[in-house]
């Protein structure tokens, strides 16, 4: 059993940066914006002070050059709809469970045309894991997939950023958290919470966000622990991403996206995804 008294007084030390992107509102201006230029002007007149610009430019993030023919303020247009996506998601995994996986390297061609700008059709949040690749288990190539990855499939506010660039200037319309079975992270969170294992530094806080998965899954299926809370972990990230951020609100309430949980079999290559 769980013992939730432990859970807490580990939750408590916790600045859980994992979980605080569903409470987050703005998102950080790029360098490559007019507003992150604006910023950093207002900023440099305003301080006259190296050391206080330093400190604020370190919160502005630079992000990915957005195609040059995609305006700034103007979102990029939608090439298939969240449905197709999801289908094109599947069909690709179906392939590879098949063991016919059929992409192959793209041509200097392709890699010299996708420097011109990119439109992945699919936001994957997956774990760090070596046999989880997400480009190779849904037969996917170079530019299709816009990857998010950390053990355990967690989402960092950093991490939330890159999916709402996804969404928004990439013009991505669905967004996938991706778990995989045996997941060592999650097993580890399982052990901090049955066995009071203890977990250092970064490691401690890389398990801590899975830790309410845990609580919740063994609430649930105390015999399976681990592999329920595999489950719920992906289930639970999924349904916050929905409330995270404005951009991906709207575009859910206009039909425009679609956010769907899944696990990978390391066994079978199969992806099921949540209903
Ligand atoms: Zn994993």
């Amino acid at each position: 059993m769980v013992s939730r008294r432990l859970l807490l007084g580990a939750l408590a030390g916790l600045a859980a940066p994992a979980l605080a992107f569903a409470e987050g509102d703005g998102h950080p201006p790029s360098l490559l914006t007019k507003k992150g230029r604006r910023t950093a002007r207002a900023l440099n007149h305003q301080a006259g002070d190296k050391a206080a610009l330093d400190k604020a430019l370190a919160t502005v993030k630079p992000m990915e050059a957005e195609p040059a023919h995609a305006p700034e303020t103007e979102a990029a247009p939608q090439a298939v709809s969240p449905d197709e996506a999801l289908g094109r998601l599947k069909q690709g995994n179906a392939i590879f469970a098949r063991g016919g996986a059929n992409i192959s390297l793209p041509t200097m061609l392709r890699v010299a045309e996708l420097s011109k700008g990119q439109k992945p059709f699919a936001v994957v949040i997956g774990c760090s894991d070596s046999r989880a690749a997400p480009e190779l288990i849904f037969d996917c190539n170079l530019g299709e997939l816009f990857v998010v990855r950390v053990a355990g499939s967690t989402v960092s506010r950093e991490g939330l950023g890159s999916i709402v660039y996804a969404v928004e200037h990439l013009g991505a319309p669905l967004i996938v958290v991706l778990g995989h079975t045996k997941c060592g992270a999650v097993g580890a969170a399982v052990d901090v919470a049955t066995k009071h294992a203890e977990l250092h530094g970064a490691l401690h806080e890389m398990v801590l966000p899975i830790i309410p998965a845990v609580l919740e899954a063994g609430e649930k299926h105390p015999a399976d622990l681990q592999d329920a809370a595999i489950r719920q972990n992906v289930r639970d990230i999924a349904g916050r991403l929905k409330v995270a951020d404005g951009i991906l609100a709207e575009k859910l309430e206009q039909g425009r996206l679609k956010i769907a949980s899944a696990c990978y079999d390391l066994t079978t290559g199969i992806v099921a995804f949540d209903a």
